[in-house]
């Protein structure tokens, strides 16, 4: 039999009855400040397997694990290194995955058959609440299938796992809208590996240098159907975007530019959705924006390319990654 997928509003009560689903070995999806999670309980190997195989994602990319308290993290690796100590009083709860040498209660199907574990405290009472009351450490990957964007809205959740999961926590729209950034610690000078929520600059300003590692551009994961282009951030960036739109526009394609509020006049009453007023918004904005241009069958999408610092980097890194390196 299907199971029937319900919205639960985040009572105190809904909270321990999705807590017990999890205790149970089931899967719940929760808010999170970055996007919803998937959630299962991480030392549990079966409940960990059905993550994998509702959301369609390969056996080889690891999981997320979340605790509740900064205590709990001794708890899941061997070892907290000194630079990661004074990120972990500094940054969280919030957007920022540590890489670190697992602890033997994680399984091997969460990290990949790998010997190290990404963890984070989400800065979201509801998730927090959840994850204490479950009493484990909790995976935490996005709770969308593989081919769709990262939910930032319980409706979201249920558009892609209507049927899979029981229950899905509702705690209105993510604030952030982007994943979280993870720093590799085993190392030094750590390493960077995805950037999001934490900028480079706030983790440069608490430990000193850091490396970035180049994300790799592959076609993998979530791409939208509308083919997606970004302009590259320069004086005049306006031209390039409503030159590409005339283009495609000109061979019978739909087509539909993201940008900023204050830009809406620079289009000249060309099709736009607008990602909101700054880069922050920009962010909190992007995934849900792909989704309605998904839902509306766009050709292509145009967006708006930014100045690349702060959480501008973090968002040209998802329109690299979304877009396949497509800038124009
Ligand atoms: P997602 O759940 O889609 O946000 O993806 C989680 C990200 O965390 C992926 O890019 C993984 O490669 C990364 N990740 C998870 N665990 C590890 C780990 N142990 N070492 C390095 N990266 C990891
Ligand atoms: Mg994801």
């Amino acid at each position: 039999m299907k199971t029937k997928t319900l919205i639960l509003q985040p009572t105190k009560e809904n909270i321990a009855l999705c807590a017990e689903e999890l205790r149970n070995g089931g899967l719940v999806a929760f808010p999170t400040e970055t996007v919803y999670a998937l959630g299962a309980v991480a030392t549990n190997a079966v409940a960990v397997e059905k993550v994998f195989e509702v959301k369609g994602r390969p056996s080889d990319k690891p999981l997320i694990v979340a605790v509740a308290r900064k205590s709990d993290i001794d708890n899941v690796v061997k070892a907290v290194p000194q630079k990661a100590r004074v990120l972990i009083d500094k940054f969280m709860p919030g957007a920022l995955t540590l890489v670190m040498k697992k602890a033997e209660c994680i399984p091997s199907v969460v990290t990949a058959c790998g010997d190290s574990v990404a963890v984070r405290i989400p800065n979201n009472e509801i998730a927090l609440k959840l994850i204490e009351l479950s009493d484990s450490p909790v995976v935490v990957p996005s709770a969308n299938t593989s081919e769709k964007a990262s939910p930032t809205l319980a409706e979201h959740v249920k558009d892609d796992l209507e049927g899979k999961i029981r229950y899905i926590l509702d705690g209105g729209a993510s604030e952030i809208g982007i994943e979280s950034t993870i720093v590799d610690v085993r190392c030094d000078p750590p390493v960077i590996l995805r950037v999001g929520g934490v900028t480079v600059e706030q983790i440069e300003s608490a430990i000193g240098h850091v490396e970035t590692k180049r994300e790799d551009v592959k076609l993998s994961g979530y791409m939208p159907s509308a083919e997606l282009m970004f302009a590259a951030y320069c004086d005049g960036m306006e031209r390039n975007i409503t030159a590409k739109y005339d283009e495609i526009t000109a061979r019978g394609k739909s087509a539909v530019i993201c940008c900023l509020d204050n830009n809406v006049g620079l289009y000249n009453g060309r099709t736009v959705m607008t990602v909101g007023k700054d880069y922050t918004e920009y962010a909190h904005n992007l995934f849900a924006l792909l989704r309605k241009a998904d839902a509306e069958h766009f050709d292509a999408v145009i967006a708006e390319g930014v100045n690349p610092s702060g959480i501008g980097s973090s968002l040209i890194a998802r329109l690299i990654k979304l877009s396949g390196g497509y800038i124009i």
